[in-house]
């Protein structure tokens, strides 16, 4: 349901998605378990759920469009991605999640896409590899890199030329970008990260203003059956209750540390986008030393996946699947809301542990 005021997104994630106002009802949506209902309404749980709503109806409102909540960040990202026809061309972040670089990778080998990776900081290399793309696929920043798009500059061109132009705004979160807003056609979230925010919930979201292609997503969630289950969606929306104040307290121990880490004589490359909360940086003494920095942590959690209250790092090429790219001593660090002074004083442990040791 659109709201009727504009609010302020602080406004917006604490108060869109209530139940009606009505003497004795609940302030929260309950869980709904559903399998089915009684018959003439939603009528099957695969087809909707009041629970799966009231989120989607916050996250909608946030991005200035209709959301659809998924299974998981990659369920949506495979949703999305399955609009575009057989054999058709898209365009890609050559850093990018590595899900969705697997995902594209392996339909390009399956003779379903053809992909066209790109340097989305270029703005002149996306504009020149997408005048006949299908769909332009943006992250905006990239994970782990960092990179910045000029969404509204792609935007023009992707809305002259037709094709589709989707931003993956996990990192950015609507309180800090709303790209349907510079021009693009859909926004997708993995909301197990920031959006939820307590490292307890697997979920996704498609958000777009485009009626008929609301509809078609909506046709092959019903078919394909990648729904979101009732307990995520509800954690979820009792998640981006805070999500305000969680954001502005992460991105204000974030900016901090960014000055810090910067400063400090063992660190090399830290990478910032200027706003949100995960900030990558190496070690100039190289991988085997940040791959120590990040087991000695005592209160940062060694963990891949980010967004969470909690501080968590790792070294990004532990993963095989990571980029060959990415520096092998980026490590990503997700700040979370703890006091500074701790996070500091464990990261430059970590640091001296490290530094000794390799
Ligand atoms: C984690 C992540 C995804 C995938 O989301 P899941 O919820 O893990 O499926 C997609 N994009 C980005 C930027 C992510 O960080």
């Amino acid at each position: 349901m659109a709201q009727t005021r504009p609010d302020a997104p602080a406004t917006t994630v604490v108060a869109a998605g209530r139940p009606r106002r009505k003497n004795g009802a609940p302030l929260n949506e309950p869980l709904t378990p559903a399998s089915t209902y009684v018959a003439g309404g939603a009528e099957y749980g695969r087809f909707g759920n009041p629970t799966w709503t009231a989120f989607e109806d916050i996250i909608g409102d946030l991005e200035g469009g209709r959301a659809l909540a998924y299974s998981s960040g990659m369920a949506a990202t495979a949703a999305v991605l399955a609009l575009v026809p057989s054999d058709g061309i898209v365009v890609a972040p050559r850093h990018a999640y590595h899900g969705t670089l697997s995902l594209l990778a392996e339909r390009e080998k399956a003779g379903r896409v053809q992909v066209r990776l790109v340097d989305i900081e270029n703005t002149t290399e996306v504009l020149k590899a997408s005048r006949d793309a299908h769909l332009v696929w943006l992250e905006s920043p990239t994970n782990p890199a960092l990179e910045v798009a000029d969404i509204k500059a792609i935007a023009r061109q992707t809305n002259s030329t037709g094709s589709a132009l989707v931003v993956d705004n996990t990192f950015a979160t609507p309180l800090r970008q709303k790209p349907l807003n510079l021009g693009a056609d859909f926004v997708v979230h993995s909301a197990s990260k920031i959006i939820a925010g307590h490292s307890d919930v697997l979920l996704g979201v498609a958000i777009t203003n485009d009626r008929r292609a609301y509809r078609a997503l909506v046709k092959r969630r019903d078919r394909n059956g990648n729904v979101p289950g009732v307990f995520e969606a509800w954690l979820a929306t009792r998640g981006i209750r805070t999500l305000a104040v969680r954001l502005d307290r992460a991105e204000e121990n974030a900016k901090a540390l960014v000055e810090r880490l910067t400063a400090h004589r063992s660190v090399s490359n830290v990478r910032y986008p200027g706003f949100g909360t995960i900030v990558s940086f190496e070690l100039r003494r190289g991988s085997e030393a940040a791959q120590q920095m990040t087991e000695s942590s005592e209160l940062i959690v060694h963990a891949t996946s980010l967004g969470g209250v909690e501080s968590s790092w790792e070294r990004r090429r532990r993963w095989s699947s990571e980029n060959a790219t990415i520096p092998d001593s980026l490590v990503r660090l997700s700040v979370g809301i703890e006091n500074i002074e701790d996070i500091w004083s464990d990261i430059k442990q970590s640091i001296n542990k490290a530094v000794s040791t390799t």
